[in-house]
């Protein structure tokens, strides 16, 4: 990766830039995204759909842009892509409305073992209420998803797969068209949550053939508060609105209303029209490096980082360590007698922010026999020096 790109991070410029090593969580900003987000406000800001002035039509040229954008690079067309809060809204949205309007008591629900909360808690809620099962694929001892199983999980009553594309603990990469040809042999539906790949993979909904795909913006270098839900154009009628009110209608009387076609139908109220811009500016800055880049490089990053946590003598790595050579971008891991947030803390006092803890992901924390992990993710600002420095720091903590 070219060192400019750091430069473009307004962030890492600082004279003692914090090495981050969080971007699982979130990640850094490129100005391109800021100055997109700082000329909404100062030149075009004006709501969508309505202004019959200027500034409203470009405002809502800007948003519409930004959406066909998106489109574009998970390649769906734009009614079927729908701008959320975040990946969490977005699993509630399909939970709350085709899960409602179309599971039944008995029905069953297959999630698997390394699913965050986000892709559990709202499946829990909707099967408590309705009277569903849930089922997990289990994990192999590498920390893949252990397909054999997949024939005796998926029976005529299993209505939705729910697959995260890559675990936020383990860094597997799913595979995602197997899941998908099998699932849908049954007539289950799929849901991907692409919180952690859509950043770092090309993901084309159309040729994985997903139902639903969801993710979030603030993980691939755009603002807080903007996502995406994916819905596939021939199950519009089967999902409902999931809020009411102004921008999703047609025609509404006192007693009764009907709405507008997706992708107004599901974005009622004013949408996060900035963050959608800065969605869109995100995509572009994502685009001008391209996936076969960006992937190699962070792949070649993560061997590095493997190769020097593996020769730290109380250090104990989780997940597919090959898998994550060849294209990984995070690494989990425990510090034998020391605390994961105590290692995360002696990392911050050199400067280094990396995650501690369940990674919103206990279930999975529980299977790995584990309290606590600690995640080293990296992105395309990142670089060998800082991995570097990292392995030399801690280092010199197991040797304490
Ligand atoms: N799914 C996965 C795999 C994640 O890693 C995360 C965030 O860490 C989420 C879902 C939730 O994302 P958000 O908090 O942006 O809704």
């Amino acid at each position: 990766m070219k060192p400019d790109i750091r430069n473009t991070f307004p962030f890492l410029q600082k004279e003692k830039p914090l090495i981050f090593l969080d971007n699982a969580a979130t990640t850094q900003k490129p100005q391109s995204v800021i100055d997109a987000l700082s000329d909404f406000y100062s030149n075009h800001y004006s709501t969508i759909h309505r202004g019959i002035y200027s500034s409203g039509e470009k405002a809502t040229q800007l948003y519409q842009g930004a959406r066909e954008k998106v489109a574009t690079f998970i390649g769906a067309r734009p009614e079927e892509t729908i701008f959320t809060k975040g990946t969490t809204e977005g699993i509630n949205f399909v939970a709350a409305t085709w899960g409602d309007e179309n599971l039944n008591a008995g029905d069953e629900i297959l999630l698997t073992q390394m699913e965050h909360h986000a892709n559990i808690a709202p499946w829990q809620e909707l099967a408590q209420r309705k009277g569903l099962a849930i089922k997990f694929i289990p994990l192999t001892s590498e920390g893949t998803l252990d397909l054999s199983k997949l024939p005796e999980l998926l029976t005529p009553k299993t209505k939705l797969v729910g697959v995260t594309h890559i675990s936020n603990v383990l860094g597997t990469l799913n595979p995602i068209d197997t899941i998908v040809a099998q699932a849908h042999k049954v007539g289950a539906r799929v849901l991907v949550d692409a919180a952690q790949s859509v950043g770092h993979i090309p993901i084309n909904v159309a040729a994985l053939d997903v139902d639903f795909l969801v993710f979030s913006g603030h993980k691939m270098l755009a603002p807080t508060g903007i996502g995406v839900l994916y819905i596939k154009k021939e199950l519009h009628d089967s999902v409902p609105p999931y809020q009411f009110g102004g921008g999703m209608i047609k025609r509404l009387t006192l007693s009764d209303a009907s709405y507008v076609n997706a992708p107004e139908r599901y974005e009622a109220g004013t949408p996060p029209i900035a963050q959608a811009i800065g969605l869109g500016a995100a995509v572009d800055y994502l685009n001008s490096i391209g996936f076969e880049k960006l992937s190699q490089y962070e792949s070649e990053l993560c061997a590095h980082l493997i190769d020097g946590l593996s020769q730290i003598s109380n250090i104990t790595l989780v997940g597919p360590l090959d898998q994550l050579r060849q294209h990984g971008h995070l690494v989990s891991f425990a510090v034998e007698g020391v605390h994961a947030h105590d290692v995360a803390a002696f990392l911050d006092k050199h400067n280094i922010a990396i995650r501690a803890g369940h990674f919103c992901a206990q279930p999975l924390i529980e299977v790995l026999g584990k309290n606590s992990l600690n995640r080293i993710s990296l992105y395309l600002y990142n670089t060998k020096e800082e991995i570097n420095y990292l392995l030399d720091v801690l280092n010199s903590l197991c040797k304490k």
